[in-house]
């Protein structure tokens, strides 16, 4: 299909930040948008696989929260299993009840949720362009309010505004010469010491020759038993995620580890032996009462993790030269890793709340009234200021999450003579705070990003 030669607004990806951008937009009466991606279709894999209360908030606004929830599992709680206390349930999802329609986590795979809204964009003729990878941006020769798009197949497109939702490799951050920083600094992505605890993490999906004697309705948590530092989830996965490999009601099962150091780098895929490895090593058996190891049968889907994060340092910028603005988010304006499952969620939010404000912008400057216009474009720069900093809250919560749960379960020694357990003391203190309500209801909040503006 031929491009036309402008637009008001290009986004570049096809991921769910850019989808859920597209539909905001078109929702906020701004239609002529041209959605590209540089690869032939989406990844058919599990990825991000849960949505928390806020997402489906604001999926909800776009008409679209009954379709999720319906493909969906509603997690109640997130439950940690650790040798010696009761199992610590840190966040009953019921209490935030009194907040919203939906008070629980929704386990759903991510291709599950790009193909719904990828449906939802196509019912509202909203076309991606495939394959077609953006290679270069550049002011307009005539007007440098105007960004001119430049395309792999030597293709040329003008836009009153462009969104990189390009992932975290981000082409167009990169064109814009956006910096990209860990705000904490403190993983090295290329090293793997021990100073770097659970800067590796694998996650994959999984049939088991049995399943586990846990609540299917619950994200478990497996404390490392003594002497290791390490922490494993379990978690059921809704519907059949993988229908061309496993016969439909096969239950598919979610398991994400840190791969202590003294394991080495995991393979960037790892197979079942390995998989099963970690299971002997860290699986529920050691941690719940009567509960038998587990056994893997196939590995649908597995990948590895570096657990550091980034982040933009602007989320607003433009083309080198230019005026006409840019914005970037998902993936492409800030990482973490996986733990408490905010990645995805966080992108969907911050294009969710773009939409509105940037079809003003396109509104005013189609208008051509500067006043207007310049009112528009502060309140892009205000998305932009906003959406960093909760960003970097969300990196913060990460980072606390992280530092719970991986905490050495080994006697140590103070001035060499005094034993202490850090676990042991971690999740005493846990396992107090978690039998008060407020506690829970705080943690379930944060989780779900009800308090993000
Ligand atoms: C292997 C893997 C496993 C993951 N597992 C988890 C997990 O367990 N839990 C979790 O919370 N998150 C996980 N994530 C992260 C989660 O998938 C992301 O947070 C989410 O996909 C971000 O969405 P996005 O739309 O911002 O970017 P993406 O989904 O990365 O989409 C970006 C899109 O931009 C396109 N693109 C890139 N460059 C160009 C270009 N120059 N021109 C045109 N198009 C371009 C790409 O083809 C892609 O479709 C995982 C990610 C990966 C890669």
């Amino acid at each position: 299909m031929s491009l036309p030669k402008s637009v008001d607004v290009v986004i570049v990806g096809a991921g769910p930040a850019g989808h859920t951008l597209a539909l905001s937009l078109h929702q906020s009466g701004c239609q002529d948008i041209l959605v590209v991606d540089g690869q032939h279709r989406t990844a058919n894999t599990s990825r991000a696989a849960a949505l928390h209360a806020a997402t489906v908030e604001a999926l909800e606004r776009l008409g679209l929260a009954d379709r999720f929830v319906a493909k969906g599992r509603q997690m109640q709680s997130t439950t940690i299993w650790t040798k010696g206390f009761s199992p610590i349930a840190s966040a009953g999802f019921r209490s935030l009840a009194k907040n919203t329609k939906y008070p629980f986590i929704l386990g759903i795979p991510q291709h599950v949720s790009e193909q719904i809204l990828s449906d939802a964009a196509k019912e509202r003729g909203i076309i991606v362009h495939r394959p077609l990878r953006v290679v270069d941006l550049k002011p307009h020769a005539h007007d440098n309010t105007l960004t001119d798009v430049i395309f792999e197949n030597g293709e040329t497109i003008r836009a009153r505004a462009v969104v990189g939702a390009d992932g975290s490799r981000s082409t167009v951050r990169s064109i814009c010469g956006v910096e990209w920083n860990d705000p904490h600094g403190e993983v090295n992505a290329n090293v793997v010491d021990d100073s770097a605890a659970a800067a590796n993490m694998i996650v994959a999906d999984v049939t088991l020759t049995a399943p586990p004697s846990l609540r299917p309705d619950a994200i478990n948590l497996v404390i490392a038993p003594e002497g290791q530092q390490n922490a494993l989830m379990i978690q059921y996965l809704p519907g059949d995620p993988y229908p061309d490999a496993v016969p439909a009601g096969t239950p598919v099962y979610r398991i994400a580890s840190g791969i202590p150091a003294a394991l080495g780098p995991p393979p960037r895929a790892p197979e079942v032996a390995y998989l099963q490895g970690l299971l002997d090593a860290f699986g529920p058996q050691h941690a719940v009462d009567g509960a038998a190891p587990l056994e893997v049968e196939h590995a649908l889907w597995s990948s590895r993790f570096r657990t550091h994060s980034g982040i933009a340092g602007a989320f607003l910028t433009s083309a080198p030269g230019g005026a006409g603005p840019v914005c970037l988010l998902g993936d492409a304006a800030h990482i973490h890793p996986p733990m408490g499952g905010q990645g995805m969620n966080l992108g969907m939010r911050d294009a969710a709340k773009l939409g509105p404000v940037l079809a003003r912008y396109v509104q005013a400057a189609k208008g051509g009234e500067a006043g207007a216009t310049a009112a528009a474009r502060a309140d892009v720069e205000a998305w932009a200021t906003q959406r960093r900093k909760r960003a970097l809250e969300v990196i913060d919560l990460v980072r606390t999450i992280q530092s719970r749960l991986w905490v050495p379960n080994k006697t140590e020694y103070i001035f060499g003579v005094l034993p202490y357990n850090p676990a042991w003391i971690q999740f005493s203190v846990l396992s107090t705070l978690t039998s008060f309500e407020w506690f829970r209801s705080k943690t379930a909040w944060a989780v779900s990003g009800l308090g993000d503006p």
